[in-house]
């Protein structure tokens, strides 16, 4: 989906208010000789920026308003260096709100009822994103915060909360305690909003289930306001992004070329009217693709589908893009087998060609052959690849409370 008109002329808006303002991204559009945008093919050539600019440009470095126009800041963790600092004006504020609320409206959400928050609140803008945009839509707001499942568990009971907000983790977790308690009778839970991240479909599927709710996936970044920028409508799957706001491309996240529409890659996004912390086009490295075509909502936001993992954890096999999100789903589905896995890529010179190596855990009542051989025809009808299967026994494989690496291309070596 091309940049339309309007959406330009915001994006010269806000490059003319950066360069004004004398914040770090002035001094790279002025050596990049920048100095507005009428045309797409202007927009495009503006340079990519992400998480390390902002790094760079620690603390407030970004901030393109007066100090007076400030009301918060928000920070992203980050698990390496110094945090990412976002300034917001009273206006970004209301706008996330604003986007957040239109949000829970497309989940079905109204007034009436009742939204348990467990996301955290703090710098993160995690927790304080729900609130805003329950409040903007006039809902009752339960500011939980994460942790204390007693506490949790009271409250939903006694106040008869209808929304759950919550991690995919932290949700699961409240689903077994219902089910272990046998609470199920008591609660008056309806829908669940979940924040964005690769979930397994067993997963959602059992908190489903067991608490017997509607789940939305929210998506959203720290960086852009926070969570409440798009979310998928009732029976999509694909998130509504509010191009009002927010202008969405996907790229290449190798190459930086743009792609059609439909096709998989990295989500980039602009901020049309951020006023605090404006970023144009800001790679988020997380990878989805846009839908084409319009939704059965009638809805014309346009969509992103389920985030599919990160840029840094895709791979290329046969010239097809594959993510460890689809191998661990494959995974899931063969009886027996951990979700601890490792993939090897490497080249056969004599065959000229890629071969993928799965090592995978599998318990002691399997037959290791048989699994593997599942795997692999799993494999050639999903992803129309035939990889050479390994099962070790479980906890054979390194375990890390951290990130574990799990693909290693031996290609160059
Ligand atoms: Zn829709």
């Amino acid at each position: 989906m091309k940049i339309n008109e309007k959406q330009l002329a915001l994006v010269d808006r806000q490059i003319k208010r950066i360069l004004e303002s004398g914040n770090y991204y002035s001094e790279v559009y002025k050596k990049a000789g920048i100095t507005g945008v009428s045309t797409p093919e202007d927009f495009e050539k503006i340079p990519f920026t992400d998480k390390a600019d902002l790094r760079n440009a620690y603390p407030l470095g970004i901030q393109a308003v007066p100090d007076e126009k400030v009301v918060r800041i928000h920070s992203s963790s980050g698990t390496t260096g110094k945090p990412v600092i976002i300034p917001y004006t009273a206006k970004d504020v209301d706008d996330w709100a604003m986007m957040f609320a239109r949000c829970y409206e497309i989940a079905g959400i109204t007034p009436a009822d009742r939204i348990q928050i467990t996301p955290g609140y703090g710098l993160w803008t995690a927790g304080i994103g729900f609130q805003a945009g329950c409040e903007k839509l006039g809902a009752m707001a339960i500011p939980m915060g994460p942790g204390n499942t007693e506490k949790q568990l009271q409250m939903m009971i006694d106040l008869q909360s209808t929304v759950i907000c919550a991690t995919s983790s932290y949700a699961l977790l409240l689903a077994e305690e219902i089910n272990k308690r046998g609470l199920r009778d008591k609660i008056k839970l309806k829908k669940g909003i979940i924040g964005s991240e690769r979930w397994s479909d067993a997963k959602r599927n059992y908190i489903a289930r067991e608490l017997g709710i509607e789940l939305y996936d929210i998506y959203g970044l720290t960086e852009i306001y926070g969570p409440g920028i798009g979310i998928n409508c009732p029976g999509e799957t694909g998130m509504h992004i509010f191009d009002d706001c927010l202008y969405t491309e996907i790229i290449d996240p190798k190459t930086g070329e743009i792609l059609p529409d439909g096709e998989e890659g990295e989500i980039v996004i602009t901020t049309l009217v951020k006023e605090g912390a404006p970023l144009i086009r800001f790679r988020t490295h997380d990878l989805s693709r846009i839908i084409p075509g319009e939704c059965s909502c009638g809805r014309t936001y346009p969509r992103l589908d389920t985030i599919k993992g990160r840029s840094d954890d895709m791979f290329k096999v046969h010239g097809v893009n594959m993510f460890p999100s689809q191998v661990e789903e494959i995974l899931g589905q063969v009886d027996g087998v951990s979700s601890e896995y490792k993939i090897d890529i490497a080249h056969d010179g004599n065959k000229n060609r890629d071969i993928i190596m799965i090592t995978a855990e599998a318990d002691g009542r399997v037959d290791f052959e048989k699994t593997a051989e599942e795997i692999r025809n799993l494999f050639k009808s999903k992803l129309n690849v035939t990889p050479n299967v390994v099962i070790v026994s479980l906890n054979t494989l390194p375990r890390s409370e951290k990130k574990t690496q799990r693909v290693f291309d031996h290609r160059g070596d």
